[in-house]
């Protein structure tokens, strides 16, 4: 975690917010580079399950909401996590997760010297598990007591009561309470799905570990909406769903280039469900923190449109022609953190490898997750033709993609910057490519591509660099096209 930290800050990815300040707690900006990446995690997602899929629609509802639906969701009286408090330095914890960090004992068996012992384990010496606060290791703590999450705020002039609202906690209920406007504007029979990316709000009592668990983030959320009287291969409509929806995220994850290693299914117990839900399911991920979850998918079948029904007075059904009755669908609710998943795609992409005995770190992001597409590099920066040539490159190519033109070190040296921040391919202009009039030498027309992560290179035509980049940003293996052009140097990109 530590090393992506440092490389977020170091490349421009994430930095701390308001730092020069002090930083404020848990709240994290996505520099250059981090905003690329985030962006493109929301635009293949959304192209994926909105524009692809017959079957899904978008929605961008608003943070602010009437209070009632907060009422009439639960969250008020019910979106709580236990907390204690210790007596000691008066730090608070999520009492759930307390045993979910390393904690300060003073071992009475070894005159009272101070350890850290890792998480959930006994003290190796006095054995004994912990009871008092992890931070201080002194105080005991103050038995749970339920702590509301949503963030308040007033709308309007008065800070009153009655003009008391939250800033949304998840945005799941932006698209309830909108069922029927898109039902009657678009026309649809199930099941539909409806699909929301979004900013959310939740004050976490111990929110920490860089990007994985903050007060502000983004989610990105689908409500699935099926006919609870249909059945598909013999089963019940949502059932069936749900199954689709787990296989689909997960595949969708494995796609953009998590492990299947450090994915996995954690199914809720029935004394852990919601109590909206007849089955959830999480996709967890081997975080640096250790297994946790990336996204959840919950069956949380017609009782969100039921409670915004009874609260609002509005009927939410939908008519069912060939029964002839209304019904309340039931909803499946594929859930996933943006940040989440970047933090987890960052993870399984950073590599520390040794080339030619020296280090080099390099982030094999996918080609359509990586913030630049390709860097354009000149060989010889004092060479103008040179120089021309490597631009009117990067401004061909950037009509298309993100492309960065650099030439402030030396080519090895510029390709490891490339390699760390994941950018798949660079495209070096030299000599050869432009000629040397002096020497009365014509070019060849080509520049060099090099892959990032076999680090092999080939020579192309400069006019077929843009169908070059098209087939292999658009999924094409290096190896294919590489066999189709003459290859250069020893293959560990020099
Ligand atoms: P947790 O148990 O980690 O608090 P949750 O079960 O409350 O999460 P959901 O309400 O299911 O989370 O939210 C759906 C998704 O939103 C999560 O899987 C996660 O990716 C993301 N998410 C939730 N809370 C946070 C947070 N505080 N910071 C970043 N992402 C979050």
């Amino acid at each position: 975690m530590d090393a992506l930290v440092s490389l977020s800050k170091r490349r421009g990815f994430i930095f701390q917010s308001s730092e020069i300040y002090g930083g404020a707690g848990s709240c994290w900006d996505y520099g250059p580079l981090g905003v690329e990446l985030k962006q493109n995690i929301k635009r293949v997602w959304w192209r994926d399950y909105v524009q692809r899929r017959p079957d899904m629609m978008g929605l961008d509802a608003s943070i602010l909401m009437h209070p009632t639906v907060w009422k009439a969701s639960g969250h008020v009286d019910n979106f709580t996590d236990p907390m204690v408090d210790c007596l000691e330095c008066r730090r608070r914890f999520r009492a759930d997760k307390v045993d979910e960090t390393p904690w300060v004992h003073y071992c009475p068996a070894t005159k009272g010297n101070k350890f850290t012992i890792s998480a959930g384990e006994p003290c190796s010496h006095c054995g004994v598990t912990r009871t008092l606060c992890p931070e201080c290791g002194k105080g005991e703590l103050t038995p749970p007591r339920q702590f509301n999450l949503m963030f308040k705020t007033f709308m309007g002039p008065v800070e009153e009561d009655a003009s008391l609202t939250y800033l949304r906690p998840e945005t799941a209920q932006g698209i309830f309470v909108n069922f029927d406007n898109v039902l009657q504007s678009m026309r649809r029979k199930l099941p539909f799905g409806i699909a929301q990316i979004g900013k959310a709000f939740r004050n976490e009592i111990t929110p920490g570990n860089f990007i994985f668990r903050t007060r502000e983030f983004e989610q990105m959320e689908i409500e699935f909406f099926v006919n609870p009287l249909e059945t598909v291969d013999g089963r019940p409509a949502d059932e069936y769903w749900h199954d689709r929806w787990i296989e689909d995220s997960m595949a969708w994850f494995r796609r953009y280039g998590l492990s299947e290693e450090n994915l996995r299914l954690r199914e809720h117990a029935a004394d852990e469900l919601a109590h909206y839900a007849k089955r959830t399911a999480d996709i967890e991920y081997h975080f640096p923190i250790g297994w946790s979850e990336l996204m959840g998918i919950a069956n949380r079948t017609d009782f969100d449109l039921k409670q915004h029904a009874k609260f609002s007075g509005k009927a939410l059904t939908y008519f069912d022609e060939e029964r002839k009755e209304h019904v309340v669908p039931y909803v499946i609710e594929p859930s996933a953190g943006v940040d989440r998943a970047l933090l987890a795609f960052l993870a399984d992409a950073y590599r520390e490898e040794e080339v030619r005995g020296e280090k080099r770190v390099v982030l094999r992001l996918h080609p359509e997750l990586a913030p630049l597409k390709v860097a354009v590099l000149p060989l010889l920066k004092k060479r103008d033709d040179i120089v021309r040539t490597a631009h009117a490159i990067r401004d061909e190519l950037s009509k298309d993609w993100s492309v960065v033109y650099d030439d402030t070190a030396a080519i090895g040296r510029l390709y490891r910057r490339q390699d760390e921040v994941g950018t798949p391919y660079c495209v070096t202009v030299d000599v050869q490519t432009v000629g040397d009039q002096a020497k009365g030498e014509v070019g060849d027309g080509k520049v060099t591509i090099r892959d990032r992560d076999s680090m092999e290179q080939i020579r192309v035509p400069l006019d077929s660099l843009g169908s070059v980049f098209r087939e292999l940003l658009g999924g094409s293996a290096w190896a294919s096209m590489a066999g189709r052009f003459e290859r250069k140097g020893d293959g560990t990109g020099a």
